[in-house]
């Protein structure tokens, strides 16, 4: 059993944006050398999220709308408990939904994503500088 990981420093570009993160997986994957299994990519914050998606150029920029759209104030404090202590209630929220995590099988040393597949970083609170955690098992 082959159990591996690896990160990589993803620095996002603005307070709401995707990423497009699929080269840096293949280029973990390449030099992990893996051939068969599955690939866990995550990220350790509570303000970004990940999914698998079209990196479609008027799709990221319709993401990237759709997530300011929940994540930018409507309202002063818009009434969330954890802005009270921090003004972000809405980045952690919208991260919660999105989900910090995706997984994707390996096979012949290749992510085994779809035609139009990506993998996608949505930021909800940056600029900042996040970490891409890439978990290989297999084989
Ligand atoms: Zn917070």
């Amino acid at each position: 059993m082959h159990t591996s990981g690896t990160s990589a420093e993803i620095r996002t570009a603005a307070k709401v944006c995707v990423q497009d993160v699929t080269g840096e997986v293949r280029r973990a994957l390449a030099a992990d050398g893996m051939r068969q299994g599955i690939a866990v990519i995550s990220v350790p914050h509570t303000t970004c999220g990940l999914c698998v998606n079209e990196a479609e150029t008027g799709l990221l920029e319709d993401l990237t709308r759709l997530a300011a759209r929940l994540v930018e104030p409507v309202a002063p404090r818009n009434g969330f408990a954890h802005d009270r202590i921090d003004s972000n209630a809405r980045a952690h929220l919208f991260a919660a939904l999105m989900g910090g995590s995706v997984v994707v099988p390996v096979s012949e040393g290749a992510l085994r994503l779809g035609t139009w597949q990506s993998i996608l970083l949505v930021e909800a609170d940056g600029p900042r500088l996040r970490r891409l955690e890439m978990t290989f098992l297999g084989e």
